[in-house]
């Protein structure tokens, strides 16, 4: 055996239990690479394109009772296995393995290590396989097969650290199963449809580029976020011409119930009103409830005629699924084990597989360095410096699984707040609900409430139905400017309108339109209105078949309208606190006032 090999099996000792006295086949490949382990991590992680591109077979997964249970057929032979929980640490190692029903090996283990090479500032990365054959036959053939992999990987491995360098996509997305003609002509038949619908020329253009050419495993299932960043085209301009697609029934809508521990997709609902109020994760052998705030994301999918997209895998690829995870680590009954996570700044939740309690992690930088003796049973936030270790122990007599991950959520998820708050969909879709039993936590929004001042005097003056229109004819003249502002109208009461804003600068921006639009010093139009602002959490209820918001948030919106006058904008303490909010107001000339927690911004005439 090579000392090479050797220190590796220090670091990465067999499991007993796995080897059964039985000797394994081993593999070690070094690699030196002219990138950084962060640069090369996100590609080496995305393991289904890094096999595709290897020339791996593709793989069917089915999970059961929270395994993942793969085939695959290599060479003309049926491949059937169970995938080993993986164990990553971000930048640094992963470790995977695969017991084997069907196929040339009993077991194999990979193991992927990446170190900075001192020399080339580089990485220098090892890879393992260490398999335990079948038979002597299967011995053979997979010495043979390992040989080629060999080449496939140090070629791949140059032209992705090329690649890498020259700022150049990695992988090259690919419909490698190009849409037949009557597909074509359908296609062009919704692009016509799309064209009459006064949308973003771009943002179809590549919506269209996207469902004809991208490679299956994005094709799958549309992120616009995700998407709209690829190609750098307005977000809300591609939700836009998603939806009307959805409209048009090339693309469907889906509404995903998202496991709050790995992520990943429990469920997925045609309708928001079959969302139900609880679901589980066998993988992570938890209950969980849809009203927190990331339970739902909302993902689009290729109408089949037009393109027939399933899930395709070339790797159970988990790190890549969880990038949130910082480590994942497996330990047997009596096993401690010290993880370097060399994570950036920040808060971090440690916590087992399966269990409901937690434990914080900050990560200062000013902090000396010291290593954290991680306790689960401990009700403790950890903190410790850039550098830290963190000792994992089990004095369990169970296996666990230690994780470590990041507490942001991506902001590559298109989220019900975003949508509800989106005139557009509030518009084209309105017959989308909530269940009656379901309630949505939509986290912080800014609620704007406008109402007419002297509204019984007109009523008084004019008669009723000359008032009722004029009221009609004020609410065609603040629906546009509420959307032009990125909010959505909730609802109507009376003479008054509700709407949402995600961002409140925009919420503010809106209220100044408004104001300017019903300005005293318009002769041509008599109304005038009082508006009042809030921010905070809120709950999305169904209401009269309505998306409706409510909260205490917005109940102290609707109370300040009782200190509301004509051409003026008032607000709470909340909103003043907001980003940009101070600024802005400051800059537009108008006077402020500010009393018993409220502000009032006094426009001039
Ligand atoms: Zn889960």
């Amino acid at each position: 055996m090579t000392s090479k090999l050797q220190a590796f099996l220090n670091k990465y000792p067999w499991e007993k239990h796995k080897l059964k006295n039985q000797k394994p086949l081993e593999f070690i490949w070094e690699f030196d690479l002219e990138v950084s382990a962060k640069e090369l991590w996100p590609h080496l992680i995305e393991t289904s394109k890094f096999n595709q591109a290897l020339g791996l077979p593709k793989m069917n997964f089915e999970e059961s009772n929270g395994r993942l249970h793969g085939t695959a057929t290599n060479a003309g032979f049926r491949q059937a296995w169970v995938e080993d929980k993986w164990q990553w640490v971000a930048q640094k190692s992963i470790i995977g393995g695969r017991t084997y029903s069907e196929g040339f090996g009993r077991y194999v283990r990979v193991i992927y290590d990446l170190k900075e090479s001192s020399e080339t500032k580089g990485t220098c990365l090892t890879v393992y396989f260490g398999w335990l054959p079948r038979n002597f036959f299967s011995r053979v053939l997979l010495k043979r097969s390992m040989s080629w992999l060999k080449r496939k990987y140090s070629g791949l491995l140059t032209e992705i650290a090329g690649k890498i360098r020259q700022k150049k996509p990695v992988y090259e997305d690919k419909n490698t199963d190009p849409i037949n003609n009557s597909s074509e002509q359908r296609l062009q038949y919704y692009e016509e449809k799309m064209g009459q619908r006064n949308l973003d020329d771009v943002a179809v253009r590549e919506l269209f580029n996207f469902i004809r050419t991208s490679a299956e495993v994005d094709a799958y299932r549309i992120r616009v976020p995700e998407l709209a960043r690829k190609k750098g085209v307005d977000e809300n301009r591609l939700l836009n011409a998603c939806l009307h697609a959805t409209r048009l029934g090339l693309l469907h809508m889906s509404w995903d119930l998202i496991c709050p521990h790995c992520r990943g997709v429990r469920k997925q609902y045609k309708s928001l009103k079959d969302v139900e109020t609880e679901a589980a994760c066998e993988a992570c052998s938890i209950e969980f409830g849809s009203d927190h705030e990331n339970a739902l994301e909302i993902a689009f999918h290729i109408d089949k005629e037009i393109r027939d997209v399933a899930q395709v895998f070339y790797c159970a690829a988990e790190p890549s699924t969880k990038e949130h995870i910082k480590f994942q680590q497996v330990l047997e009954p009596g096993e401690e084990r010290v993880i370097s996570p060399g994570v950036s700044t920040g808060r971090y939740r440690l916590r087992i597989l399966g269990a409901k309690d937690y434990q914080y992690l900050d990560i200062f930088s000013d902090s000396e360095k010291e290593s954290i003796k991680w306790n689960p049973d401990e009700k403790e936030t950890y903190k410790a410096g850039l550098e830290s270790n963190v000792i994992l122990t089990n004095p369990s007599e169970s296996q666990k699984t230690y994780i470590m991950e990041d507490v942001g959520w991506s902001d590559l998820a298109l989220r019900p707040p975003k949508l509800f708050n989106y005139q557009q969909f509030r518009d084209l879709f309105s017959e989308e609900f909530l269940d009656a039993r379901v309630h949505l936590s939509v986290g912080k929004q800014a609620i704007l409430f406008t109402d007419i001042v002297g509204s019984s005097e007109i009523y008084i003056q004019n008669g009723d139905p000359k008032a009722f229109a004029q009221i009609r004819k004020h609410f065609d003249i603040i629906y546009p400017i509420i959307a032009e502002h990125d909010g959505a109208v909730v609802k109507t009461m009376g003479d008054s309108v509700m709407s949402a804003f995600t961002d409140t600068l925009d919420a503010i921006k809106a209220a100044i339109s408004l104001q300017e639009c019903f300005s005293p010093s318009r002769a041509d139009l008599n109304l005038r209105l009082r508006t009042t602002l809030n921010v905070g959490p809120c709950i999305a209820v169904n209401l009269n078949s309505n998306i409706d918001y409510f909260g205490s948030s917005v109940n102290a919106a609707a109370k300040l309208q009782a200190h509301a006058k004509s051409n003026q904008i008032v607000f709470t303490d909340a909103v003043w606190k907001e980003p940009g909010v101070e600024a802005y107001c400051k800059n537009i000339g108008a006077t402020l006032e500010s009393s018993e927690e409220k502000i009032i911004l006094n426009l001039s005439k």
